[in-house]
């Protein structure tokens, strides 16, 4: 039949494997490509690749191929279950699928391809594909990515944390800064979300961290203590984390001030708040003038925003000693300040201080992670209807780790 070996050909069958019928449902909107093997053929034991003899096959399986024009194909084949001496009775392994997916290899490629292109629903809709089926396909992408990975050196880790849902559940998220991936995924942001990445580690890789970077956070801190040696000299407090902290108080002065203003029937600080906030690069020349008269004012806000941006000048030092000298200069004019906010944070600055000044002997931020967040903003959004926390975590991973996802047997 000339059907059979077409469809031999293009599935790309191979011995002992052949195409036995076709069926079209042509109601259905089916092709059937129904398989069978020669009777001779020698199987091998999946686990140890020694050949066996057979043991019996299993039902029918079903597997999704890619579409023959408008049609859903769909592989039918019964399994032969090898019986090796070792490993005991086990399914031979097939050149067109992976093992426990009902999709072919190929199939599961062009959803993976699909996915890095557009949202997850839009794929499942597509594909003509259920929630769990396009779940299952990210997570066994992400689970044989994990697998291949190899025990490479991560010299600079930035540690992060991310809300799942606004102020709801986090996870904590580790990354390799030099290669601008997200290494590790776990839930919460607790000692011992941290505690659980390095467990995954070689003593080597243990030994090679320079430098983790991260937000002041004390269970994070704790876990580093915990694992990695001389760890005083390898937590940096991030800078962008400090700036962050100082703009929430900037921004706590600005709130309450513009209360005030307004109760008086002034006006100047509304719709200020992201101008504050906002790096002074990021301004164009116009805008940069127009913030003149608020930056340069007497305003409690003006003061604040001064003082975080005299605080980030401590980035640009060389030498620990200058920059120790700014910060006590700084230390004396913030607790000075007035501004209970700003009170606080140099309070909580000076205490940190040390880890803040390691950042000069390694020069490490987390700003690959930032690229990394954006992305990270992407999966939210293109998860959406898809939002389960499980889905979250494999999202990260498939769109973020930079994983090898293809599945292996691709004919
Ligand atoms: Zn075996």
């Amino acid at each position: 039949m000339q059907d059979r070996q077409l469809y031999q050909q293009i599935l790309g069958i191979t011995s002992p494997w052949s195409v036995e019928r076709v069926e079209l449902a042509l109601k259905a909107g089916e092709v059937r490509v129904f398989l069978t093997h020669a009777s001779d053929a020698s199987w091998c034991c999946p686990e140890c690749g020694r050949e066996c003899p057979v043991h019996d096959h299993q039902p029918e399986r079903v597997w999704r191929h890619l579409d023959t024009c408008q049609y859903q194909t769909l592989l039918c084949a019964s399994l032969p279950r090898a019986d090796c001496p070792e490993h005991g009775v086990k399914v031979v392994r097939v050149p067109w699928a992976e093992p426990h997916s009902r999709f072919t290899a190929l199939f599961e490629r062009l959803v993976i391809d699909w996915l890095h292109e557009a949202s997850q629903s839009a794929v499942a809709a597509q594909m003509e594909l259920s929630w769990h089926e396009v779940h299952g396909i990210m997570d066994r992408a992400v689970q044989r990515g994990l697998a291949r990975r190899q025990a490479e050196p991560i010299v600079h880790l930035g540690v992060d944390e991310k809300a799942f849902r606004k102020g709801h559940r986090y996870v904590t998220i580790v990354n390799d800064l030099n290669r601008g991936r997200v290494v590790y995924v776990a839930a919460d942001r607790k000692q011992k979300s941290l505690d659980g990445f390095w467990g995954q580690l070689t003593a080597s890789q243990l030994a090679q961290v320079e430098v983790v970077a991260m937000d002041m956070w004390e269970p994070y801190e704790q876990s580093v203590r915990d694992y990695l040696p001389d760890p005083a000299q390898k937590i940096v407090y991030d800078k962008y984390h400090v700036a962050s902290h100082l703009g929430e108080a900037v921004d706590r002065v600005r709130r309450a001030e513009n209360k005030a203003l307004q109760a008086k029937g002034d006006g100047r600080l509304v719709g200020t708040k992201y101008d504050w906030l906002r790096h002074p690069d990021n301004f164009a020349a116009d805008q940069w003038r127009d913030f003149a008269g608020l930056r340069n004012s007497n305003l409690k806000t003006a003061r604040a925003w001064a003082l975080k941006e005299q605080a980030m000048v401590m980035w640009d030092y060389r030498y620990e000693g200058p920059a120790r000298k700014h910060f006590d200069w700084w230390y004396r004019w913030a607790t000075h300040s007035r501004l209970k906010p700003m009170i606080e944070k140099a309070k909580m600055l000076a205490s940190r201080l040390p880890n803040i000044l390691t950042y000069l002997k390694h020069r490490v931020t987390n700003a690959a992670s930032e690229s990394i967040n954006s992305k990270i903003q992407w999966v939210k959004y293109t998860a959406r209807g898809f939002r389960n926390f499980d889905n979250f975590v494999t999202a990260i991973y498939f769109h973020c780790g930079k994983l090898d996802l293809t599945p292996l047997p691709t004919k």
